[in-house]
């Protein structure tokens, strides 16, 4: 039976909320902190009033202090969509360099593990293709995504120094584009967007002419690598994404097949610094955690649009995301 408890930042948002139901049923106790910035009570409601669970709600960035023991800290806390950094950029920047900060303290004081939720995006627009944990990027350090990139940087070098200088038990997860049930509608990213607009008949909407790529991850696959991760005594960096790499034009074609729409394509203007191209090289993930992601595209889009079918079909829940 596994006892130990995990304190999960960024908990009430997408990925935490999984990797805290997941832990849930290994038999972890789970401390859930989240200011609800982009993340929702409504993505643990299903968790609340279960003795192993706290949600507490609390800014990274301010005071942090868990009571008792904690054997593993998960740091997810930060707006992780282009809209959602985009609108908070001042926010993205403090938990990335303050919040991993407390973060990482907090693991410290208990002797915990401690792992960041780092990014494909420290790659920036790559040169290197496809990206190998060694390859240190291409970002724009004054472009309008750098608060979110360089944000992540900074918390991967705070990450290593504390690793080197405080002997603290760390590592790194280089997250790709995850996707899957439970994500917000309107948060800004594709298959989100692809899949609201595919679902109500209105044009899908393709930045520049669709041939950047990109290589997208089911959810389910993506939290079992992070928890490969934290089982494990390595300390990454490692990617964990999928690599099967598509444009987005086939993947908006593929999302609007499997939702059975006929919305058109239209073409808008691409955002500033958008990656051109986007593939992890996931050979250190195999060779060092045993993990390859299972869920293929159709099987992984088909249950997405599947859980936002029901989550259109009731409005009220929409205004609340
Ligand atoms: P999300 O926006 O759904 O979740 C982030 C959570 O952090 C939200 O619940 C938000 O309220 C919380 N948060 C933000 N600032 C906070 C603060 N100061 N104090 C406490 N809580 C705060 O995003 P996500 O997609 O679940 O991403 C989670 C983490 O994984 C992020 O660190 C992100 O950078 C990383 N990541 C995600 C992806 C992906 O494809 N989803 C890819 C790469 C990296």
């Amino acid at each position: 039976m596994n006892t130990r408890r995990v304190v999960v930042t960024g908990g009430a948002g997408f990925l935490g909320s999984y990797l805290c139901e997941r832990l849930l049923a290994e038999g972890a106790g789970v401390v859930c902190m989240d200011n609800f910035l982009t993340g929702s009570p409504r993505n643990v409601e299903h968790l609340i009033g279960r003795a192993a669970f706290r949600l507490v709600e609390c800014d990274l960035t301010g005071f942090v202090h868990v009571p008792g023991d904690v054997d593993l800290v998960l740091h997810f806390a930060s707006a992780a969509s282009p809209a959602d950094y985009l609108r908070h950029p001042i926010e993205t920047l403090k938990v990335g360099s303050i919040g991993t900060l407390h973060a990482l303290g907090l693991a410290r004081e208990k002797d915990a593990r401690f792992v960041l939720a780092s990014t494909s995006e420290v790659y920036g627009d790559p040169l290197e293709h496809p990206q190998r944990e060694t390859y240190w990027g291409n970002v724009n350090p004054v472009g309008p995504r750098s608060v979110y990139d360089e944000a992540k940087r900074f918390a991967e070098s705070l990450t290593t120094a504390y690793r080197n200088s405080h002997r603290a038990d760390t590592a790194i997860v280089r997250i790709f584009n995850t996707y899957g049930p439970r994500m917000r509608p309107h948060d800004g990213r594709a298959i989100p967007t692809f899949i609201r607009q595919a679902l109500r008949g209105e044009p899908i909407t393709v930045t520049g002419d669709g041939t950047q790529t990109r290589s997208i991850c089911y959810v389910d696959d993506t939290v079992e690598g992070i928890l490969a991760l934290a089982d494990s005594d390595f300390e990454g960096p490692v990617n964990i994404g999928n690599p099967a790499e598509l444009s987005m034009l086939s993947l908006a074609e593929t999302v609007r097949r499997l939702a059975g729409s006929d919305s058109p394509i239209h073409f808008v203007d691409r955002p500033t610094d958008d990656p051109e191209i986007r593939r992890p090289d996931t050979s250190l993930a195999s060779s060092r955690l045993g993990w390859a992601p299972k869920v293929d595209i159709v099987d992984g889009l088909s249950r997405t649009i599947s859980w936002f079918m029901d989550e259109l079909r009731e409005p009220e829940k929409l205004v609340r995301r």
